[in-house]
Parts: structure tokens; C-alpha cells; sequence
């Protein structure tokens, strides 16, 4: 038997489970497919993101950072806590009780807007159908839609020279189950989930923490003023960043892991009682559709679409991780929305050009739109305004005042091209300049509005106004008065 969809989502992550939600409140019988068991053999929606990435990283991230807070800070507030115990068992129990609820909370929206949640794997076949094999059950299912969209998400990329081990050789999951803390913790990659993973467990008390990196500038795709301020921070935290080191071997010994990697300097050895491989991510389209199905790859494995997410095939589409631009939760999701509209027969598209990258890491690092040195290789006019959180009431009130704002305009039409941030709250600050980019909007405009005093806020204000060489609350550099 088949049953007959409007449209079918392949993947129940942030993009697959947005997009049904919105196609569902379009008014289209909706069915979304998603084969995700969690830890408990319990089908769960939600992807990686849910279950075993932001979330879980971010509760863990802001439960060490009060672990710190409370051994290192609250003295210089005139808190006096003593005795400070970690109870790991329990900020991990918090965590998966933050899963548990989300993931909880989406099969409730689905239930809500009637979304039909298929459990099991599936495949797409050609014309328009999609057959389901349960998690479990040799019987299949076909589901026949008018449309279909594919959104099965991405898989860390596992390095041959460093296969997985049990739970000493790790990826980002098993980076979040370890039960006791490392004393010497090895990462492989420099990048969004190495140090954010990395700031966990250092924070947590692992003595070592050592970044082995590829390449030989620290975080590539960040602003270059915005990755030395991030690199010196970490180094003072105690993150070991080895850059330009290429990983050649590595043995597990009982609890030991001998690791023998490659840099400038020659060959070196390392031992780490626990290893977390977190070098990037690939598309999880092996086996996605049917040969006779035709959809199009490219060459690294991602779904081919155009600025719409439209595959080779009519009425299929391919959002989040699997196709073209950054592997991040909320693009996904966009596109899931964009995609919903355009079934729908609306116009929609996405700003592709504002779309905002966070590393949860401490201080918080966020940003939106061109880096300085992209401005600088493409021969764009641009001024720039930098406002440093030592200078924000707020942030001192806080106890939090590394790191700076930067926003890059336009030099002709002061049009906003870029935001870079390094410090308290990023994470939340950076969706202000995302508005003004969406808006069109110049650092003028922000300059004209009135941010509530005090509040970090404030310090993208002041950064717009630098821009223009009339801050508030830091000595701007001489210049003709405008
Ligand atoms: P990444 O691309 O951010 O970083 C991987 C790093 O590993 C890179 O710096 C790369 O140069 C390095 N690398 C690659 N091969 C290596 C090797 N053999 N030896 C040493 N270094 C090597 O990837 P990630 O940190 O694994 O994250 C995966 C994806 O998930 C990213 O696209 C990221 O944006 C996304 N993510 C986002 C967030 C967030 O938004 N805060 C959090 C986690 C993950």
C-alpha cells in the first residue's frame, strides 16, 4: 500500500522538522521520515542538533562555565563559596533531561500542526517516492508525494589514521558521555566543536587539553583581529592549539592513547587518556536516493541545488547540512521554511549574505557578513568601528570585559558588510547586525538608534559610531568632525 503525501521530508532535524512544521501550517498533509534512535532505543526527533550536538553541548558548556564561576568568580563579587564539588553524574543527567524535553517538544508540535512522523529509513525512488524501512522490521513502506524534501543531515568526518575507539578514541557524541573527567584530553581540529568540546572538559578540570590543528592560521574562517584575540584567550585558559600538526598514527594501549603526529618541527608523539576527533562533517547522502532515482551529487557528496534548494529533480528539494553553504542548525531551518513557501506557491528566499556563525566557546565569538581580509582580497572600500567591552558598564558590572565589537561599512554608502565579535554575549549581540544587514541597513542607522543604557547593546552602538569616528565612551583617533 502507499500512502499519499503533499510533501515528504526526509531527516526530522532543525531543517526536516521546521520544514514540516511550516508545510503543515501551509495547510499540506505533511509526513516527515526520520530513522533517529537515541541512547534509550527510543525514536526520537530532533537530529543531531537535538539530541547529541548544540543542545547537549551548550547545556554542558553553560554548566562548566558556572563550575568556574563559582571556584574562580564569585569571590570578585564578594560571594564567598567554598568546598566547590563537581558532580558530573548530574550535569550530565541535566543535560539529557534538556534532550529529552526538546526533542519531546517537537513529536508534540507534530502532533499539534498534524505533522505524521514515519519512523524508519528512507530512500528516495524515482517518481516521487519514497520507501521507509522501520528501524527493526524487514517490511517496508512507500510513501508517494507531490513533493519532497530531502534534509538528512551530516556525520563527522572519521579520519582513517585514527579510527573510533570505545570511549577513548571519540567524535563529538562520545565528547559528550565521557563519565569522569580526562586528565589529559586530545582533540583533533581547531575548530567550532574542538573548542567548544575542549572548553568543557578544561573547564571541568582535565589538566591537559591539547588542540592539534591542521592548518596554520587558527580559526580560518573567522576575522583575523577576532581569531589573535580568540587565540590569546585560550591560550591563557589553558588550551594547548598546536597549529599546522597533521595527525599520522595513533594506538590505544588499555587507557592510554599514544598519538604520533607531524608538524613544522618534525615528527612528535603524544599521550592522552581520551582523544575527540572533531575535523569537520560530511553529508549523509550514501544511499539517500536510488540510482534510478538520478538525483545529483557533487563531487565532496553534497546534494547539488540551486539558490532555492532546488535538486536536478522536479519538485525535490535538499536543505541544511547536505547542501552548499555553512553546516549550521538555523540556515537549515531557514531554507525549511523558504522551501515550504515555495511548495506553497509563494515567493521566498534566503539572505544567504547575513547569516550569523557563533562558537559558544568563553568569551563567545560571533560574526556576520565579509571579514576584514575578505574586504581587503576582493578591493573593497570599507571603513571600520571597534568598540572594546573594557569599556561597557555593563560588561564591567558583569566581570566580563575581554574582547571587542568591529563593524565594517561600506566606505561610499556606509552600508553594513560585516560584524565581528569577541566577548560577553555574542552569541545574542551578533542579531543585531544581522537585522541591520537584512534591513540593508548602514552603520549610520544603528548609530541613530537608542539602545537601553546599561546593556551590552550598547557596545554595537558605540562600534557604529566609531565607524563614523565619534564614540561615546572610548578617545576616538583625531579626525575632520562629520
Ligand atoms: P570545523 O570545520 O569547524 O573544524 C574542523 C577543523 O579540523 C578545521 O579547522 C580543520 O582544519 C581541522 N582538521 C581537518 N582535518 C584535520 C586533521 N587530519 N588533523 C588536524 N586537524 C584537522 O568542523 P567541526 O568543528 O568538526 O564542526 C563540524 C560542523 O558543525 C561545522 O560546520 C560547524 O560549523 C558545525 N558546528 C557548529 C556549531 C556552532 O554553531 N556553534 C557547533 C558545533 C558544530
Amino acid at each position: 500500500m502507499t500512502d499519499q503525501f503533499d510533501v515528504v521530508i526526509i531527516g526530522g532535524g532543525p531543517a526536516g522538522y521546521v520544514a514540516a512544521i511550516r508545510c503543515a501550517q501551509l495547510g499540506l498533509k505533511t509526513a516527515c521520515v526520520d530513522e533517529w534512535i537515541n541512547a534509550a532505543g527510543k525514536p526520537a526527533l530532533g537530529g543531531t542538533c537535538l539530541n547529541v550536538g548544540c543542545i547537549p553541548s551548550k547545556s554542558l558548556l553553560e554548566s562548566s562555565e558556572r563550575f568556574v564561576q563559582a571556584q574562580h568568580e564569585f569571590a570578585d563579587h564578594g560571594v564567598k563559596v567554598s568546598g566547590v564539588k563537581l558532580d558530573l553524574a548530574a550535569m550530565l543527567a541535566r543535560k539529557e533531561r534538556i534532550v529529552r524535553d526538546l526533542t519531546g517538544g517537537i513529536e508534540q508540535l507534530f502532533r499539534a500542526n498534524g505533522v505524521t512522523w514515519v519512523q524508519g529509513r528512507a530512500q528516495l525512488l524515482a517518481g516521487k517516492q519514497v520507501r521507509v524501512s522501520p528501524v527493526g522490521k524487514k517490511t517496508t513502506r512507500d510513501l508517494s508525494a507531490a513533493h519532497i524534501i530531502l534534509a538528512p543531515g551530516s556525520s563527522p568526518v572519521q579520519l582513517d589514521s585514527v579510527p573510533l575507539q570505545g570511549d577513548r578514541v571519540v567524535d563529538s557524541t562520545g565528547a559528550l558521555e565521557f563519565r569522569e573527567v580526562p586528565k589529559r584530553l586530545g582533540v583533533i581540529g581547531a575548530g567550532v566543536i574542538g573548542l567548544e568540546l575542549g572548553s568543557v572538559w578544561k573547564r571541568l578540570g582535565a589538566e591537559q587539553v591539547t588542540l592539534l590543528e591542521a592548518q596554520d592560521t587558527f580559526l580560518s574562517m573567522a576575522d583575523e583581529q577576532v581569531a589573535r584575540e580568540a587565540q590569546r584567550a585560550f591560550t591563557k585558559q589553558g588550551l594547548d592549539i598546536q597549529l599546522g600538526s597533521r595527525v599520522t598514527g595513533c594506538k590505544v594501549r588499555g587507557k592510554k592513547i599514544d598519538l604520533a603526529y607531524q608538524n613544522g618541527d618534525g615528527e612528535h608523539q603524544a599521550q592522552f587518556d581520551r582523544l575527540i576527533v572533531a575535523v569537520g562533517r560530511r553529508a549523509n547522502t550514501h544511499g539517500l536516493a536510488a540510482d534510478e532515482a538520478g538525483l545529483l551529487l557533487d563531487e565532496w557528496g553534497f546534494i547539488h541545488v540551486d539558490e532555492q534548494c532546488r535538486t536536478n529533480l522536479p519538485a525535490v528539494y535538499a536543505i541544511g547540512d547536505a547542501v552548499r553553504g555553512p553546516m549550521l542548525a538555523h540556515k537549515g531551518s531557514e531554507e525549511g521554511v523558504m522551501v515550504a513557501e515555495l511548495i506553497a506557491g509563494h515567493a521566498a528566499h534566503i539572505n544567504y549574505a547575513a547569516v550569523p556563525s557563533v562558537i559558544y566557546t568563553q568569551p563567545e565569538i560571533a560574526w556576520a557578513g565579509e571579514t576584514e581580509q575578505a574586504l581587503r582580497a576582493s578591493g573593497v572600500a570599507y571603513r571600520s568601528g571597534v568598540f572594546p567591552f573594557v569599556a561597557s558598564g555593563r560588561a564591567r558590572a558583569l566581570g566580563d570585559t575581554g574582547g571587542f565589537i568591529k563593524l565594517l561599512a561600506d566606505a561610499k554608502t556606509d552600508r553594513l558588510l560585516g560584524a565581528h565579535m569577541i566577548g560577553p554575549q555574542c552569541s545574542e549581540l551578533i542579531a543585531e547586525a544581522v537585522i541591520a544587514m537584512q534591513l540593508g541597513g548602514s552603520t549610520e542607522d544603528i548609530a541613530l538608534t537608542m539602545f537601553a543604557h546599561p546593556s551590552l547593546s550598547e557596545s554595537v552602538h558605540e562600534a557604529a559610531l566609531a565607524v563614523h569616528g565619534r564614540p561615546l565612551h572610548i578617545a576616538a583617533p583625531r579626525r575632520r568632525k562629520s
